[in-house]
Order: C-alpha cells, then sequence, then structure tokens
C-alpha cells in the first residue's frame, strides 16, 4: 500500500486514462453511424481487430470527436484551473462553445447555453416549460470529473455529478443516472468490479428515480427491452451497462454499443468511458487513439489530440493526490 491508500497506483492511472481516452474514442468512432440503423458498424467492419473502423463519414473527420468529448473537456479543464468545481465557470465555457457553433450539440443542451438566462436558473426554466430534459447529454461528458472526484468517494462523486448534470439538464433522471455512471467509473478505477456494484450504487439514487434505473441496469435486460429512444438517459446508462457486461474487452464493448444503432456516438462514448476504466487504457487500441483529436470551438481553434488528454487526465488524477512532501533542503 502507499500513502495515498492505493495498492497500485499506476493500474488506477492506467484505468483513468482508460476512462477518459476510452469515452472519447468511443465518441469518434459511433459519431459516423449516427442515427443509422442496428448492426451498420459490423456489417461493414465484420471482424474485430481488422482496422480501418476509424472511417469518419456523416460530417465528421475520420478520428474526429463530437460534442460529447469537446464538453468532457471544458469539464475537465474548468476543475483544472479552477482546483474544483465552479459550477459557473463550467457553465460560462459550455455557453462560450455553444455559441461558437459546434459541428454538433444536444437540443436540450443547445436550448439551455443559448438561453441567457444564469447559469443557475436556465436548465431549470427550459426543464419547467418543456417537461423533458431527461436526455444522455450530462451522461456523455462524465469520464474527466469522475476521475477527479474518484478518491473523494461515492457520497462526493455522485454530489458532484449531480450538479454537473444539472447545469444543461433540469430533470432529476439526468442528474441520478449521470451519478450511477460517475460511481461506477469510480468503482471501476479502484479495481473493483462496478458490476458487481451496483445493488450498492441503485441504493444511493434518489428513491423517486430508483426503479427505473434499477430496470435497465438489471442483468436480464437487454437494449431491445428499451421504452425510449437511446438518447435518452435510462436507455443510454442501460446499454452502456449492457454493453460492458456481455464482452471481455474494451473494442467488443463499443463495437457492441455502435451496433445498437441511434445515438451511436453518445452510447459508445458512455460505453467507453465505463469499459475503458474497467480494461485500462491498454485495451483501448492505438490504431483508434492514433487519429482522435478534439477540436475545441471557442477556444482558440485549439485541438486536443490523444497525447493532450493523456496529460489532462493525469492532472485530473493528479489533482486528488495529497500534497507531496517538501524536497529536504542539502
Ligand atoms: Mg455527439
Amino acid at each position: 500500500m502507499t500513502d495515498s491508500g492505493d495498492p497500485v497506483p499506476d493500474r488506477a492511472l492506467d484505468r483513468a486514462l482508460g476512462s477518459v481516452i476510452g469515452s472519447a474514442v468511443g465518441d469518434a468512432l459511433g459519431a459516423p453511424f449516427e442515427f443509422g440503423p442496428e448492426g451498420a458498424f459490423s456489417a461493414r467492419f465484420p471482424r474485430a481487430g481488422h482496422g480501418g473502423e476509424m472511417c469518419g463519414g456523416g460530417g465528421w473527420d475520420p478520428g474526429e470527436a463530437t460534442d460529447d468529448t469537446q464538453m468532457a473537456v471544458l469539464t475537465a479543464e474548468s476543475l483544472l484551473e479552477c482546483g474544483g468545481l465552479e459550477l459557473p465557470d463550467v457553465f460560462g465555457r459550455f455557453r462560450r462553445w455553444a455559441a461558437a457553433e459546434p459541428k454538433d450539440i444536444g437540443l436540450q443542451t443547445e436550448a439551455v447555453l443559448t438561453s441567457g438566462d444564469p447559469w443557475d436558473l436556465a436548465a431549470a426554466l427550459h426543464f419547467q416549460t418543456n417537461q423533458r430534459a431527461a436526455g444522455n447529454g450530462a451522461l456523455m461528458r462524465a469520464a474527466p470529473s469522475a476521475v477527479y472526484f474518484a478518491r473523494q468517494g461515492r457520497e462526493a462523486t455522485m454530489a458532484a455529478a449531480r450538479r454537473l448534470s444539472a447545469l444543461t439538464h433540469g430533470d432529476r433522471a439526468a442528474w441520478e443516472g449521470t451519478a450511477v455512471l460517475h460511481e461506477s467509473i469510480r468503482v471501476a478505477l479502484s479495481g473493483a468490479d462496478p458490476l458487481a456494484a451496483l445493488p450498492a450504487t441503485l441504493a444511493a439514487v434518489h428513491p423517486d428515480h430508483r426503479a427505473r434505473y434499477a430496470t435497465v441496469l438489471a442483468p436480464d435486460w437487454h437494449p431491445d427491452h428499451a421504452t425510449e429512444f437511446n438518447g435518452a438517459v435510462w436507455p443510454c446508462l442501460g446499454s452502456a451497462v449492457w454493453a460492458l457486461r456481455t464482452t471481455s474487452s474494451y473494442e467488443d464493448a463499443v463495437r457492441a454499443a455502435i451496433d445498437l444503432g441511434g445515438d451511436t456516438d453518445t452510447v459508445a462514448a458512455v460505453t467507453g468511458a465505463l469499459a475503458g476504466a474497467v480494461h485500462g487504457r491498454g485495451a483501448v487500441p492505438e490504431r483508434w487513439t492514433e487519429a482522435l483529436h478534439v477540436p475545441l470551438p471557442g477556444f482558440d481553434g485549439r485541438t486536443l489530440r490523444t497525447p493532450d488528454l493523456t496529460e489532462l487526465t493525469r492532472r485530473l488524477w493528479a489533482g486528488q493526490e495529497p500534497p507531496a512532501p517538501r524536497p529536504i533542503a542539502p
């Protein structure tokens, strides 16, 4: 054991890298298949490990990450630059990004970020008038904050998840799903099995929302059982957990997620965050991370690549280290 309490800290960092980079890769891999039919990915790429899958299309360059990863990076940079959770700062970054007209942005997210309402009211006001605010748009950007808050434990992790999702999603259902995902990633980073931990995770979900999540996270649930399009928070999270549960590698989990069709970039981003945390950075194929890039509209034309995401994740993880002892002067 080390001072930080991790039996093997490098392994935990590897899982943190797997989560952040695995989510971005899933996003970029799934984007060209968005709103396509079931099975489109494996029809085009029948065998795992073959290559060429980071193909681009539908307006996306090969390896180009979408709004999912762009918002994840903005969250990460806010946490690091503010030294913690500063919700008005995160919201300000989101708004600056939305104003720069990114190629893709979720309907709810766009309505909230362009409303002109203050950070602490915009999502709630949108929910009051629309009554539909349980999209998957807060799930998709969860990996960096899950890494950042992991060592603060379950309660702090789920509380931060709820507050971050409430910036854009007024429906508590979206908060609770995002909290479940953060907690599942936290469990995986610790080296434990997030599937085995689901009963404990569900017990920490708000009672009004527990039953519905228990349904989509149950071992016998299948994405075909979904009662909504997978752009909604429940089937999106359920599908990611199903993809993790029914496969034994990062690659197969993400393939299964994209093959579901529908909101493929986000279902694969959420699956990638979870499967990357379980299987680690080493399980994310190099042929996918090589082409990966994350443009950041509204932020001085910056584009992040895998080495940048690696550095960002190292800092997110290190942000939770106890302060290093001062070197002793010679
Ligand atoms: Mg997207």
